[in-house]
């Protein structure tokens, strides 16, 4: 963990033993979060991880609300807490399941595509999910000539452009006003300064950003790409806590936000002393549910998404 815990720090971790409980987070969590926590990766990491959980009484999910969701569907009998109820991804509010059902009438057949920042509701009326890393591979997959995708606009148009499919959103206005802040001069700025920097951008990012870029990823291909490069200075643009969490990962790399003020501000609103609350008094209004009737339709399709990408063509055949 690198640096000395404090005392709420280990107070929570005799706490998590007692309980046997499982902290998972996500990496846009604050690192005072990170370092506590039994896992930390991005959502279809955390969704894999949630299906394996085994021998815990109980989760506590470091994230927003649609993500703790995915898991409890995921961990079946194993109870999943959100720290905080209120950390809704205003990404994933964009569609619910009254217009992604009216939507369908207007295009009887089409598939529907959604990304997995949706909720358990929005879920239940889909046919697959798709990640930030995936998306353009598993619309070509499908073989169709058309499918309605959402709720994130700029990552549906990542995917336009790289496919031959026709892609119709399912809201246009959709789009996570972290990413969608970040534009062309802060690039050009940061490129002037640090010229001999790389320069990622996560696909939910304005269109015209990710074309500024050198490599367009998911957050957990930015931390691999860091990892693994030989060069020595990266610009990312992505949320500001996995910009932190791969400097610390990578100290003898020089890495640096594209802008400072990428802070999901719902992500946030999950801290040390929520997490304590959790275990100490197992408050039921921090439990995670998800209506019985979707359960079924929505744990099949995140345990296609949990599949590897290999099993692809295998997947939507079905
Ligand atoms: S960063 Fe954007 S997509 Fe992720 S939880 Fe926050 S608002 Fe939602």
């Amino acid at each position: 963990m690198g640096n000395e815990l404090t005392k709420l720090q280990k107070k929570i971790l005799k706490l998590k033993k007692e309980r046997n409980a499982l902290i998972l987070a996500h990496n846009y969590q604050t690192m005072d979060i990170q370092e506590i926590a039994d896992f930390v990766g991005d959502s279809l990491e955390l969704a894999r991880k949630s299906a394996e959980v085994e021998g815990y009484d109980l989760v506590i999910f470091a994230g927003v609300k649609f993500m703790a969701e995915m898991s409890a569907v995921l961990t079946k009998d194993v109870p999943v807490y959100i720290p905080d109820t209120r950390s809704i991804c205003p990404l994933a509010a964009f569609v619910d399941g009254s217009k992604l059902r009216e939507i369908k009438k207007e295009h009887p057949g089409a598939p529907v595509v959604v990304y997995v920042n949706t909720t358990a509701e929005t879920k239940s009326e889909s046919d697959i999910i798709c990640t930030s890393g995936n998306a353009p591979e598993i619309v070509e997959a499908l073989g169709v000539e058309k499918v309605l995708f959402g709720p994130d606009s700029n990552l549906a148009e990542y995917v336009r452009r790289r496919t031959d499919v026709e892609v119709i959103d399912i809201e246009p206005r959709g789009h996570c006003y972290v990413h969608d802040q970040f534009d062309i001069a802060q690039i050009e700025l940061l490129r002037e300064e640090n010229p001999d920097a790389i320069v990622i951008a996560h696909p939910e990012c304005p269109p015209e950003v990710q074309d500024a870029a050198d490599i367009v990823g998911s957050t957990s291909m930015m931390a691999r790409t860091v990892a693994n490069s030989p060069e020595k200075k990266f610009i990312i643009a992505t949320e500001l806590g996995l910009v932190h969490q791969i400097q610390k990962h990578n100290p003898d790399k020089i890495v640096l936000p594209a802008y400072e003020g990428a802070i999901c501000r719902q992500m946030k609103k999950n801290t040390l002393e929520k997490i304590l609350h959790i275990l100490e008094d197992l408050p039921e209004e921090n439990l995670v549910s998800v209506p019985e009737e979707m359960v079924e339709h929505v744990r099949t399709i995140l345990e296609r998404m949990n599949r590897a990408p290999s099993t692809l063509e295998s997947i939507v055949a079905k």
